[in-house]
């Protein structure tokens, strides 16, 4: 299941894959790709409300391979139900960046880590790191995919599988804050690492190193993405309260028209 993910980090199908064994992608599997890619990349844009009847006029591929595509990305929380039959593309928050943020430098850190426990793990990612060096990585797509596989490849090889798929699932939501990013600040890109240093700790076998480097560089990640974020219309011009501001009434005297 990883091993899928981690050449096609962000969910897409090559051609010729599919569920149905006959050599064509089902429509569920086309509707959920085309849909992941468009919240993914922004082009549905965070907290966006849609009902499943404008979905299958735009992407003209039938209510039930629409619907099981929503059900699958509800499950991987990228779409939520509104209460009246509608959906909506799941928000972008300052607390749901740093919380997605957060957990991935947790995970990236605790995985590379392990991987430097394990004995001849290090070639193999030098070989990966520079293969994805040589890679072209101009766009936005290209950093966050490839920065995607490298670390899944880390926690690879870690030897815990639910770690690696763990990883795995939070690089989804930094793939579409990364897009945001670049979206609302045209000059923004993420910074592709290089992971000579990091390739070299986990080699030698210095979790104490790999662990930092891993962090610092996922905290870097994370810094920049809030940076962009804040510097958002939505967020320099949206009214400040406190925290109890909720409790706080007006006492206006009613006027009697009577
Ligand atoms: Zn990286």
């Amino acid at each position: 299941m990883v091993v899928e993910e981690v050449d096609r980090p962000q969910g897409r199908k090559g051609p010729g894959e599919a569920a149905g064994g006959d050599g064509r992608v089902s429509l569920a599997e086309e509707a959920y790709a085309l849909l992941r890619e468009k919240i993914l990349r922004v082009e549905l844009w965070p907290g966006a409300t849609f009902s499943e009847s404008q979905l299958v006029g735009q992407l003209e591929l039938g209510k039930t391979p629409i619907r099981e595509a929503l059900l699958r990305l509800r499950l991987e929380g990228l779409v939520l139900v509104q209460p009246r039959a509608g959906y909506q593309v799941a928000p972008a928050t300052l607390k749901g960046t740093r919380d997605a943020l957060g957990l991935r430098a947790v995970l990236d850190a605790e995985a590379a880590a392990r991987a430097s426990e394990q004995q001849a793990a290090g070639p193999a990612l030098r070989e990966l790191d520079e293969e994805i060096a040589g890679s072209a990585r101009s766009s936005v797509a290209e950093c966050v995919d490839s920065d995607h596989r490298f670390h899944v490849a880390v926690a690879r090889a870690s030897g815990n599988d639910s770690l690696a798929e763990a990883v795995d699932r939070s690089f989804v939501e930094y793939v579409r804050l990364a897009h945001l990013a670049a979206a609302i600040e045209a000059a923004w890109a993420p910074r592709p690492h290089a992971h000579g240093e990091l390739v070299e700790a986990i080699d030698r076998g210095d979790a104490g190193a790999a662990r930092e480097l891993a962090r610092a560089e996922a905290r870097d990640a994370e810094l920049r993405i809030v940076e962009a974020l804040i510097s958002s219309d939505s967020i320099t011009t949206a009214n400040v309260l406190p925290a109890s501001s909720n409790t706080f009434y007006l006492d206006i005297p009613r006027k009697h028209s009577d």
